[in-house]
């Protein structure tokens, strides 16, 4: 029997009108998405609710556990409309901001984020389209801002607009965001996006209307303002994992700042016990092509060798031409690059500090995978926490998270190197469970005769929070025969 190692860092696709066909969102899955993501600056409350329901169902019958994360639109800060859809500025060009102007044209426009008046001054720098266009403020008055078009290039409705270097009031949370929380609490959303995220409390709030809407949803922090980044430590502790969110970022912070930024963050996020996707253009011309370029290669795998969790496609599944041919690329890439130690785990297992009982048997298990050469670490485990305590440190073993709660299972599709596992309780008592989780690994092709296997337990078994006990494990030479229970 061949043994297979699956792959590490997961892979989250937006989901968008190229994935509208349910055929294409089933192809999407087989090649390997292990999360969808919904997001809520496109689309209705009800169409996202079909197309969740969609996904379970896809899921369900393909048996495989695929998480869900909604990401809320936050406060866009966009421009108005144009008389004609879009106007054409040329770099020297006089243009004016201003929040009394309905429809705009070549001389001026209006503003969705009137609030933006009172955000900047003059000499500030402005970015429109993702920092495709720029603008260098001249002056402000109680109605509008006059500025000085130092990138030209197309400009059209509703596009965004940053000011560099951060400072814009708008909060973290918009009552769009409010209801979109309670549509993401009914479609049963196992992860929760928060755009723009100033300071701890920006989390905390989300978390707070989320548990007053019924949702426990683990909650992502998209890292994309300024500010955030001097916040990063208190924002990290307020949630359970963080996006690096390198679109709006780069505007913010300057582009050339990102990369460092990236390996911070995440560096960061590994040490608190804290979950990273990375996001953003990562495949951008798979968009048009049914090829990555060189730089995408190495930018895929360089998040991968950061420590990521996971890796994000945006439009390039939403909208792009490619969108299983981009998934398929992506998973290769992160396959190959998985093989490669980020970290030696030396030193990063001796630095961990943790007080208590189930992170100590997370730890010691992640131990004898490093000394005794295992196969991989199996973890019976009801909340998935010592599945995500495991996966914190890069040991290079497969972790297989055993659990009968598909909601935890749901959650775990984001934690590198965890493989959720269906398990039900069968076998009466402790050593007939154990025996039912080796033959669930040997069934599936995941350990084979005379492979070494660590299984995390609590005892009693089937406890929350109860992992109390580590057994090693030699798999039996005895050929097991029929399906196993569990
Ligand atoms: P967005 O967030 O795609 O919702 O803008 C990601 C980013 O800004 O990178
Ligand atoms: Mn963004």
């Amino acid at each position: 029997m061949s043994i297979h190692a699956p792959r590490a860092t997961k892979i989250v696709a937006t989901l968008g009108p190229a994935t509208a066909d349910p055929a294409v969102l089933e192809r999407l899955i087989k090649a390997g998405v292990n999360v969808v993501r919904v997001n809520f600056s496109h689309g209705s409350a009800d169409e996202h609710t079909r197309t969740v329901s969609l996904v379970r169902e896809i899921a369900h019958r393909l048996g495989r556990d695929v998480g869900v994360l909604a990401d809320l639109q936050g406060p866009k800060i966009r421009i108005g409309k144009f008389a004609d859809g879009q106007v054409t500025l040329a770099n020297g060009d006089r243009f004016t901001f201003d929040i009394e102007c309905e429809l705009g044209d070549q001389h001026r426009v209006g503003l969705d984020y009137k609030e933006l008046i009172h955000d900047v001054r003059a000499g500030d720098t402005l970015l429109l389209n993702d920092g495709r266009m720029v603008m260098k403020v001249d002056g402000v008055t109680a109605t509008t801002i006059a500025c000085t078009v130092t990138q030209g290039g197309v400009l059209s409705n509703r596009k965004g607009i940053n000011r560099q270097g951060g400072g814009l009031s708008a909060p973290a949370l918009t009552t769009k965001d409010m209801d979109d929380i309670k549509t993401a609490a009914a479609f049963k959303a196992d992860f929760v996006a928060v755009s723009f995220p100033k300071t701890a409390s920006d989390l905390y709030m989300a978390r707070e209307l989320m548990r007053a809407a019924g949702s426990r949803a683990v909650v992502i922090a998209k890292i994309e303002r300024f500010e955030a980044i001097g916040n990063l430590e208190e924002i990290l502790k307020a949630s359970d994992g963080i996006m690096v969110a390198r679109g709006d970022l780069a505007v913010e912070v300057g582009d050339a700042a990102v990369p460092a930024l990236q390996k911070r963050m995440i560096r960061m996020a590994r040490d608190l016990n804290k979950l990273t996707i990375t996001a953003t253009q990562m495949m951008e011309s798979m968009i048009e092509s049914p090829v990555p370029t060189r730089a995408e290669v190495s930018d895929v795998a360089n998040a991968v060798l950061d420590g990521t969790d996971a890796v994000m496609l945006s439009a390039e599944t939403a909208a792009g031409k490619f969108p299983i041919e981009t998934v398929e690329s992506m998973v290769r890439i992160c396959v190959e690059a998985d093989r490669h130690p980020m970290i030696p785990l030396e030193r990063e297992l001796m630095n961990r500090t943790f007080t208590r009982i189930d992170q100590s048997v997370a730890m010691s298990a992640l131990f004898v995978a490093h000394h005794l050469g295992i196969r991989a670490i199996a973890a019976l485990t009801q909340s998935g926490s010592t599945a995500l305590w495991l996966s914190r440190v890069d040991s290079g073993v497969p972790i297989y998270a055993l659990t009968n709660d598909e909601a935890s299972r749901r959650r775990m599709t984001l934690y590198r190197e965890v493989h959720p596992i269906a398990f039900e309780y069968v076998a009466k008592d402790r050593e007939g469970i154990l025996v039912d989780v080796e033959k669930k690994l040997v069934y599936a092709g995941l350990a084979g005769p005379g492979d070494v296997i660590v299984l995390t337990i609590g005892d009693p078994i089937g406890k929350s929070g109860g992992t109390n006990t580590m057994k090693i494990i030699r798999v039996g030479e005895q050929p097991y025969s029929g399906r196993p229970a569990g």
